[in-house]
């Protein structure tokens, strides 16, 4: 069920102005939210070095903005990796993280420079004979997450038990093995999955340096930071402090890092649509959206997620509503059975904490273009040099819109 919330007519003016400006639908990155949230998370674990999972926002703004921040990026892909070229990130701030590669995804990204892979089976670790010179090595092992959203652990990871016959594999195989990786799984609530993992972590560290000459030296502890999708805040500090104190046993020379994705970019982000379209069909209203589940909302899909949304509408008495997105499927519905007011065509409905699996994951189904990148508090020093996607054109030297004078 999606959360909502009524606000005034008169409130939706700065939206107005934008859809007026750069038409509907309209996705708003707002850069200073994502270095808030990335400072906040880097506040909360001092000791990690985080490396942002592109694959949950890859816009080449955001990834600007956590460049200068001082973050790394978890790439899977050769896509994501063109992506950080452009915006010339150093190969040496990056990881790449996807479990299953083909020969040709190591080899491109040798060839950009990224020197760090992830394996969970003796086949992946073997893929690296040829590369090893050159290779440093993360296995990840896998920890089922009851309370996460999305598990990570079902698809990926080996054993905790397998992990001393890898790496006795990669020992023989002349791999290096320089550390331990998990995903607890997104959106994970409960830290007692992530405490528990790096405890079976830290004993699987301490026994491999009883017997081998090469400690393992690295622990990722993945991503899972989750956020609110309610109109609250997650205490982040506090919900990390006893992931910090689970790694305060770690042996010192460990080096620890994340991988957050949803948290550092989910805030970052609203989606701006119109009504375009009204009918009352059996007893309900529905109001046609243009935008929708095969859009910025198919996080809805995807991701599990139901969006808060905030409606801009007089008061007046309610009847049970439908948001539908603008394809000519059927699953293609955003909410139902919700009581709102009767909303007039050109109605704004503004869907909050939208920024991570939302842009990503949407399609052109119906050959509807996906909704405008707006980028805000940002000065966009790549402007149209940087060859992005269509739907990630971003407005040039825009600034924000709260109470901010907007220069185009
Ligand atoms: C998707 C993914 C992440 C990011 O997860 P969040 O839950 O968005 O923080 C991090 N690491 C890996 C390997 C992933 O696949």
């Amino acid at each position: 069920m999606n959360t909502f919330k009524l606000s005034s007519v008169d409130m939706d003016a700065r939206y107005r102005e934008l859809t007026a400006a750069h038409g509907s639908p309209l996705f708003l990155l707002d850069c200073d939210v994502a270095r808030r949230q990335y400072r906040s998370l880097r506040q909360a674990l001092p000791e990690v070095d985080l490396y942002y999972a592109v694959k949950a926002l890859p816009h080449p703004d955001l990834l600007s903005v956590l460049h200068e921040e001082g973050a790394g990026f978890d790439i899977a892909s050769t896509g994501e990796i063109e992506v950080l070229r452009q915006i010339h990130v150093a190969p040496r701030r990056t990881i790449h993280t996807h479990p299953v590669k083909r020969d040709r995804d190591i080899r491109d990204a040798l060839r950009y420079g990224c020197t760090t892979f992830v394996v969970d089976n003796p086949d992946e670790l073997l893929k690296f004979i040829p590369y090893r010179n050159r290779v440093g090595i993360l296995l990840r092992v896998s920890f089922r997450s009851p309370s996460a959203l999305v598990d990570l652990s079902r698809k990926f990871g080996c054993s905790a038990d397998q992990v001393p016959s890898i790496l006795q594999l990669a020992e023989r195989a002349g791999i290096h093995i320089k550390g331990l990786s998990f995903h607890v799984g997104s959106q994970c609530t409960d830290t007692r999955q992530q405490v528990q993992a790096i405890e079976t972590c830290n004993v699987l560290i301490r026994r491999h340096h009883d017997v081998a000459t090469m400690p393992l030296s690295i622990l990722d502890i993945g991503g899972g930071f989750p956020v609110s999708y309610e109109d609250r805040e997650v205490d982040i500090a506090a919900y990390c402090a006893p992931i910090r104190e689970a790694l305060s046993q770690l042996p010192a020379h460990v080096r620890v890092i994340a991988e957050p994705g949803r948290f550092i970019c989910a805030p970052a982000a609203r989606t701006v649509t119109t009504v375009v379209g009204r009918a009352d069909r059996q007893g309900m209203k529905w109001y046609y959206l243009d935008d929708g589940v095969y859009g910025s909302f198919s996080g809805q899909i995807f991701d599990h997620v139901r969006y808060h949304l905030e409606i801009f509408a007089e008061d007046g008495p309610v009847y049970p509503s439908v948001f539908a997105g603008p394809t000519c499927d059927s699953i293609d519905v955003i909410a139902e059975d919700i009581p709102l007011p009767n909303l007039p065509l050109g109605t704004i409905v503004v869907g909050h904490m939208m920024g991570a699996y939302t842009a990503a994951t949407a399609t052109e189904f119906n050959s509807l273009k996906k909704a405008r990148v707006l980028v805000l508090n940002r000065e966009n020093r790549f402007g149209t040099v940087c060859p992005v996607p269509e739907h990630f054109i971003s407005t040039l030297g825009m600034r924000g819109i709260k109470g901010r004078r907007m220069v185009q």
